[in-house]
């Protein structure tokens, strides 16, 4: 799927970001979302930044944000800001704490003692929100989501409207264990670094609404820009992993393929071109 740009639109270039985890290797995946990420920011003259998605203290490892690295360069995908120094999640904490401070000021955070196996997969029902609880160790801490439609203009997509309050309740901002949710650091990330697109895989169009009326309430009126993409799926329809092999652009590499290779056998599979040929990381943009 190709997006229809419009440049008129864009009187100042936006500023987009390509933010991996580094909990895992990077596979086909991340190499589809790295060409719409650069191609759609070159497409329409503007830069992207890196951002090392760390906020997972559990998961996160030295060692696979060294390889995310060492990937990036040898595809060729030049980030304009966020490498020298590498921008990490973890090295910011003031951030999270300051975005947290104003939101409890307001009266939008409340302490939740549920655990994850109380909730199941199913919306928070906002069972602590009245309860009124001490903020003590092993509780999370969750934001009073209003009723409300939030509605988005997807650059690949179209309109989307969502509610927040009915899709996914009261979010979590701060985990159990005193960690930052990916929500809150997501949103506190792009608002601080004046994230102006947000270009990112379609698994992630539900948290769109929740983000929007986040930012709003952390005081930014204009949301960016966003466009969710499609992705890859394996052989059995389902999304790749860290740890599919054959994906793994270690593994490619070990095969044989060039950058060029790799960056034309993804975008041929999300159907930006029609079968897979060598594409330069230099040349993404010509593919919007
Ligand atoms: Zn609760």
């Amino acid at each position: 799927m190709i997006p229809r740009l419009d440049r008129r639109e864009w009187p100042v270039p936006p500023l987009t970001r390509f933010a991996p985890s580094p909990t895992g290797y990077l596979h086909l995946g991340h190499v589809v979302n790295a060409i719409y990420v650069w191609g759609v920011a070159k497409a329409l003259h503007g830069r992207v930044r890196l951002r090392i998605e760390d906020h997972d203290r559990i998961r996160s490892r030295p060692h696979y944000e060294r390889a995310l690295l060492e990937d990036l360069d040898w595809l060729g995908s030049v980030p304009d800001e966020g490498r020298e120094p590498v921008d990490r999640q973890s090295d910011r904490p003031q951030a999270y704490e300051d975005a947290l401070h104003r939101l409890t000021r307001e009266h939008h955070v409340y302490v939740c003692r549920c655990s994850r196996k109380d909730i199941g997969s199913a919306r928070y029902d906002g069972r602590c929100r009245d309860l009124r609880l001490d903020d003590a160790a092993h509780c999370g801490l969750r934001l009073a989501i209003a009723p409300g439609r939030e509605h988005i203009e997807d650059l690949l997509l179209g309109p989307l409207d969502q509610e927040p309050a009915e899709q996914c309740g009261d979010l979590l901002l701060r985990d159990r264990d005193g960690h930052w949710t990916y929500q809150l650091a997501v949103v506190v990330d792009d608002m601080q670094q004046d994230i102006t697109l947000v270009i990112r895989g379609e698994d992630l169009v539900s948290s769109t609404g929740r983000q929007v009326r986040l930012g709003r309430m952390l005081g930014r009126p204009e949301p960016p820009r966003y466009l969710h993409h499609p992705l890859i799926m394996g052989a059995g329809g389902e999304k790749l992993s860290k740890a599919a092999r054959d994906t793994g652009i270690r593994e490619l590499r070990a095969q044989g393929l060039s950058a060029a290779d790799v960056i034309g056998r993804a975008a041929a599979a999300v159907g930006l071109i029609p079968s897979a040929r060598p594409v330069p990381a230099s040349e993404v943009s010509s593919l919007f």
